[in-house]
C-alpha cells in the first residue's frame, strides 16, 4: 500500500522532537497532527481518527501507558511507542497494554519509517478476517489456509502447537510479540508453570524453519521481551 496520505498523530511533550518528527514525516508524505499531552492526544485521536499514532510514554499528566489502554478501549489504530524508557519491563508493559511496536530514543528515521510501514500495512490488511495469502520471507513460505510450510521448496512438518505458534507470528510479522502474548494466544493462558513454553517451542521451530537455527534469519529474539518474525517480502516478490 502507499502511505502517501496517511494521517499520523504524534503525542509528545517535547517541542523539538515534535518539530523534528513533523519535518521528517511531512517529507515522507504523511499528514501530521500533534498533541502535547495524553489528554489532548486522546481527544485528537477520537476527533481525527488518525491512521497511526506515535506516542511518547513520559508525558505530563496522564502517563503514556494509560493513553495506550484508553485508546485500546475503542480502536485498533496502530500505536508506535517512542520513548527514552529503554528497560525491558517498560517495553513489555507498553506492548502488553496494546502498543504495536516500540522505538527507543534516539532512533533512526529509517527505522521509524520501516516500523510505520509495517504498522500501516497491518492496519490496512483489515486484521485477521480476510483470507491470508501465502506468507513468504526468503526461503520460507507459509500457507496458513492450507497449513503448509516450506523451506527452500521442501515441505516442513510441524506439530499442531508449532504451527499455531508460527501462524500467530505470521499474522504479526514485522512486529514484536511478547512472551505473555504468545502464552495467551498460543497456549490459551498465562501461567507461571508454562512461562518457558515460548522459548522451548521457538527453539524447536527454528530447527525446522531456519536454514541456520543458531543464527536465526526469520524468527528473531527480542532479548527479554519476546520475538519478531521478519516482515514478508514485498508483494512484487510474492507475485513473481
Ligand atoms: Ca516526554
Amino acid at each position: 500500500m502507499t502511505t502517501d496520505k496517511a494521517l499520523v498523530l504524534v503525542i509528545e511533550d517535547e517541542a523539538p522532537i515534535r518539530c523534528f518528527l513533523r519535518a521528517f514525516l511531512e517529507s515522507q508524505g504523511f499528514r501530521f497532527l500533534e498533541a502535547e499531552s495524553g489528554e489532548e492526544g486522546l481527544g485528537m485521536a477520537a476527533s481525527h481518527q488518525p491512521d497511526v499514532i506515535l506516542l511518547d510514554l513520559g508525558l505530563p499528566g496522564m502517563d503514556g501507558l494509560d493513553v495506550i489502554r484508553r485508546i485500546r478501549q475503542w480502536t485498533a489504530t496502530p500505536i508506535l511507542v517512542i520513548s527514552a524508557r529503554g528497560k525491558e519491563q517498560d517495553k513489555i508493559e507498553a506492548l502488553d497494554a496494546g502498543a504495536d511496536d516500540y522505538l527507543i530514543k534516539p532512533f533512526s528515521v529509517g527505522e521509524l519509517a520501516a516500523r510505520m510501514r509495517v504498522a500501516l500495512r497491518h492496519a490496512s490488511s483489515g486484521g485477521q478476517d480476510r483470507p491470508e495469502p501465502v506468507f513468504r520471507v526468503g526461503a520460507l513460505s507459509v500457507d496458513l489456509a492450507a497449513r503448509r510450510v516450506r523451506l527452500t521448496g521442501a515441505e516442513v512438518h510441524l506439530t499442531p502447537i508449532e504451527f499455531k505458534l508460527l501462524a500467530f507470528l505470521v499474522r504479526h510479522a514485522g512486529k514484536v510479540v511478547t512472551h505473555r502474548q504468545l502464552l495467551k494466544e498460543v497456549w490459551g493462558s498465562v501461567r507461571d508453570d508454562q512461562a518457558h513454553y515460548p522459548r522451548l517451542y521457538v527453539h524447536q521451530l527454528r530447527h525446522k524453519i531456519e536454514p541456520d537455527p543458531a543464527r536465526p534469519r526469520f524468527l528473531r529474539t527480542e532479548t527479554g521481551i519476546g520475538y519478531r518474525l521478519e516482515e514478508a517480502d514485498g508483494p512484487e516478490d510474492v507475485n513473481s
